[in-house]
């Protein structure tokens, strides 16, 4: 059993394998395989049929005639004795030596023939026959009155002359016979290939026409699930994942082989192209040296916080931050030094607010914290506890740093730069109190 489906998993994949051209081809070839053995029968019938037309032109027709000659000339041998009886002439019996030779001969001629046996018998019967009416008819001229065995010897006469004339009858009766069974079987024979013939055609074109039709059907299915295949592809966004069927291994798998090569090099450029613009778009969005968001951002980030506290009423503030006299930094330890405090300062601002807030760098040594959903308190209490981080926190090399904030919560009048400018206010303002301390805008104005 698993031999056979094996056999037949083989037989699958070499059709499918073949190329189209030879898949069609495939029904002559098949109707040709199926109808073989039949020629061969035909060829054979034919060559038996051959076989007998030979026989009957060959042996029987001349043995027929023959056959009736012997017949006729046996007649004569009969009529020339009873004239040379009657004549009472002895020399006469001999003319009939030519006939009766003539009889030999014609008999002789086919005694290898199918007739073997009854020309034998026939020669036998014939000489017998000869010799008795020879003597016989000799007697009879030469001993008219003393022939006293004349009786009996005319008995064995007529005896011998019924066999030889049955022998001669029945030969000829025999042929007669034969030749027609020929003629019937010939008839016969021509009938049945004529019928087979036109049976075999029909096998031929019919299982021909049916590889054709289930090629034809194989083919037009892998076709139409191409054309399905690749419009679900091509259809609205392109879907990488997707690739074509491979439906056989001949010149459709060839071109569905192709098409799915080329998709997966187009996903790859695709992919490709995705991840550059992720980076692309993450460095529009980034500072390149503290790696939290640029005014590029921050300010997309206000226009939408204040949109949305426009429309749903959503308060939001602002926390603008300055590291204090960072100036000093760079003049004691240089720029890199500065640098790294940036990095470091940033880094503390990141893990210290919470997801929902946004944190960017504003220019130079400022940052800015925009705290959707959080009002003055809220802010007041992120900013005290940045400001104390910081003040503990030691940085590379220079130590202990401290930094001013200024906050601002948005009302429904204020735009983007308004509440800026109040967070730079307060920012002021804590500057001015003394650095390292965080002030409200709205705390200016009481
Ligand atoms: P304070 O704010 O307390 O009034 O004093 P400050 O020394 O911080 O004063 P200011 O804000 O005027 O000085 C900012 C300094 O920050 C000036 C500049 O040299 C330095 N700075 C600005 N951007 C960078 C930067 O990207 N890297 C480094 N290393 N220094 C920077
Ligand atoms: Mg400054
Ligand atoms: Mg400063």
């Amino acid at each position: 059993m698993k031999k056979i489906k094996k056999t037949i998993r083989n037989i699958v994949f070499r059709y499918h394998s073949l190329s189209i051209l030879k898949k069609f081809l495939l029904a002559p070839l098949f109707g040709l395989i199926l109808v073989l053995p039949f020629y061969i029968f035909i060829f054979l019938n034919m060559l038996e049929m051959k076989q007998s037309v030979n026989s009957v032109n060959n042996e029987l027709m001349p043995l027929q005639e023959i056959s009736f000659n012997n017949i006729l000339l046996l007649e004569k041998i009969v009529n020339e004795m009873n004239s040379a009886v009657s004549a009472k002439e002895v020399e006469w019996i001999d003319d009939s030596n030519k006939n009766a030779d003539k009889i030999r001969e014609n008999l002789n001629i086919y005694i290898d023939s199918s007739y073997k046996k009854e020309i034998k018998e026939s020669i036998t019967a014939f000489n017998n026959y000869y010799q008795t009416v020879k003597e016989v008819s000799a007697k009879i001229i030469q001993n008219n009155q003393c022939y006293t065995n004349i009786e009996n010897d005319t008995k064995v006469l007529v005896q011998n002359y019924n066999e030889i004339d049955g022998l001669f009858k029945s030969l000829k009766l025999q042929i007669k016979n034969d030749i027609e069974k020929n003629f019937n079987s010939l008839y016969c024979n021509t009938n049945f290939i004529l019928f087979n013939g036109n049976f075999i055609f029909s096998i031929w074109f019919f299982i021909s026409t049916l590889i054709i039709f289930l090629v034809y059907r194989d083919i037009k299915y892998k076709i139409k699930r191409i054309v399905d295949d690749s419009k679900e592809i091509a259809r609205g966004d392109v879907d990488f994942e997707k690739r074509l069927c491979i439906v056989s291994y001949d010149e459709l798998g060839q071109i569905v082989k192709s098409i799915n090569i080329f998709i997966n090099k187009l996903h790859k450029s695709h992919e490709e192209l995705s991840d550059a613009k992720k980076e692309l778009d993450a460095l529009y969005i980034t500072d390149r040296l503290t790696n939290v968001f640029n005014r590029v951002k921050i300010d997309e980030i206000l226009d939408t916080e204040l949109k949305k506290k426009k429309r749903y009423d959503h308060t939001c503030s602002v926390i603008l931050i300055d590291i204090d006299y960072f100036k000093l930094v760079n003049d004691t330890h240089g720029h890199l030094v500065g640098d790294s405090i940036l990095k470091e300062f940033a880094d503390i601002l990141k893990e210290s607010i919470r997801d929902t807030d946004y944190v960017g760098r504003w220019g130079g040594e400022e940052f800015i914290i925009v705290c959707p959903q959080t009002d003055q308190n809220g802010a007041l209490s992120l900013a005290e506890h940045l400001r104390s981080k910081i003040e503990e926190s030691h940085f590379t090399t220079a130590g202990k740093k401290t930094a001013s904030f200024g906050i601002a919560t948005c009302t429904d009048q204020d735009s983007a730069q308004s509440i800026i400018d109040n967070a730079d206010k307060a920012l002021y303002r804590a500057k001015g109190g003394g650095r390292n301390q965080v002030v409200c805008y709205q705390s200016l104005l009481v």
